[in-house]
């Protein structure tokens, strides 16, 4: 099921081609360490499929984002985090703050963050 884009550095660490520091992995899914983390805790969860934004998602691949949702929710109950409380953060497109155009949601905690806008 893998659609890889060759010049996508998500891509390229699902490869195993860029090191990352991964903390789960699944068929469709995995979650790597943020190499410049906001927070304590600071994890990236990607689809292994190249899927763009949120914005460019057919209805049919939506499924994903609950996947993703799934193995976010289990990372933050290893990693201690599930009673302290946690955020998930999914930024689509220019106004989003989307910088990687590959899918993918923040998993952020182990302090008490503010909402930024
Ligand atoms: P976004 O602004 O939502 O597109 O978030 C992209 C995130 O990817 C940022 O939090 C970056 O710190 C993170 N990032 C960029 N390069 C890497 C990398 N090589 N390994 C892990 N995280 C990365
Ligand atoms: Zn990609």
């Amino acid at each position: 099921m893998t659609a890889r884009d060759k010049d996508c550095l998500f891509c390229k660490i699902i490869a195993g081609e860029i090191p990352s520091q991964n903390v789960y992995k699944d068929s469709e899914v995995i979650a790597f360490k943020d190499i410049n983390p906001s927070a304590p805790v600071h994890i990236m969860i990607v689809p292994v499929k190249h899927i763009v934004s949120l914005a460019s998602m057919s209805e049919k691949e939506t499924p994903i984002v609950s996947k993703m949702t799934a193995a976010a929710n289990k990372i933050a109950k290893d990693m201690g985090l599930a009673e302290k409380g946690y955020r998930l953060i999914i930024n689509s497109g220019p106004d989003g703050g989307q910088v990687i155009q590959h899918l993918h949601m923040h998993l952020l905690g182990g302090r008490t963050l503010k909402w930024e806008q």
